[in-house]
């Protein structure tokens, strides 16, 4: 019942946003974040319609998907090398690349299975020690080297903003993921297919949308607190 209601609630806060920019609410992929939810709860959310979720941890994924193999998964947290092997076959994109030694381990593995890799190049908007992800100023020279891999498909950016109650602040940092993203289109390099700019949680993705991000990542307000 709940989750039904948020997931309605989530769409016409999409719509809203979507529409002040003249955009329509299927241009903008909703990522339903399941983390630390249980597989009923997703289960249910399946029910209403939602066909993307998305998992931080390569444990907690594999758990999931043996049990919901149906839907589309992708991973958003931060990927240890040694974990790759396991969730590669799984995911659909893996929104958190934030290093080079990462994504050269991506490429082997996606050799091994023959796939093409699509993925995200994390980015640490605020350069913040907590979180990983790549500085703005690092872009270009790591654009280039991932352009380098053969199995990986490069798709877009994502970040997490620092958290803060000042919501013009954080419509800056979208306003610079957005300047990234548009930049990057330019950009002519092998394995380069730039069109998703993920950004937005809970609490501000219609800003995001509004600022141009066409992926946002919903947990807490569809599922409810993380136990
Ligand atoms: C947990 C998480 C989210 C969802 O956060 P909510 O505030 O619960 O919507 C989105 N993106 C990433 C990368 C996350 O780790």
């Amino acid at each position: 019942m709940e989750i039904a209601e948020n997931i309605k609630a989530v769409f016409s806060k999409i719509d809203e946003a979507a529409n002040k920019i003249g955009k329509k609410r299927d241009e903008i992929i909703l990522v339903a974040v399941s983390k630390m939810h249980p597989v009923e709860k997703i289960l249910e959310a399946k029910e209403h319609g939602l066909m993307i979720f998305g998992e931080s941890r390569a444990q907690e994924l594999l758990q999931k998907y043996e049990m919901i193999p149906d839907v589309t998964w992708h991973f958003i947290g931060h990927l240890q090398r040694n974990k790759v092997k396991y969730i590669i076959d799984k995911v659909a994109l893996i929104q958190s690349l934030d290093s080079i030694e990462l994504a050269q381990e991506i490429d082997k593995r996606a050799k091994k299975i023959g796939k093409k890799m699509p993925v995200l190049i994390e980015i640490n908007i605020g350069k913040e020690l907590s979180k990983s992800g790549i500085y703005e100023e690092e872009i270009d020279e790591f654009v280039k080297k991932v352009s380098e891999f053969e199995n990986i498909i490069l798709n877009g950016i994502m970040t997490i903003p620092p958290v803060t109650d000042d919501r013009n602040k954080t419509r800056d940092y979208f306003k610079r993921m957005r300047f990234l993203y548009e930049r990057l289109k330019q950009i002519n390099l092998p394995n380069h297919d730039i069109k998703f700019l993920s950004m937005g949680m809970t609490d501000d993705f219609d800003i995001a949308i509004e600022e141009g991000a066409n992926i946002v990542r919903v947990g807490t307000g569809i599922f409810g607190r993380r136990m």
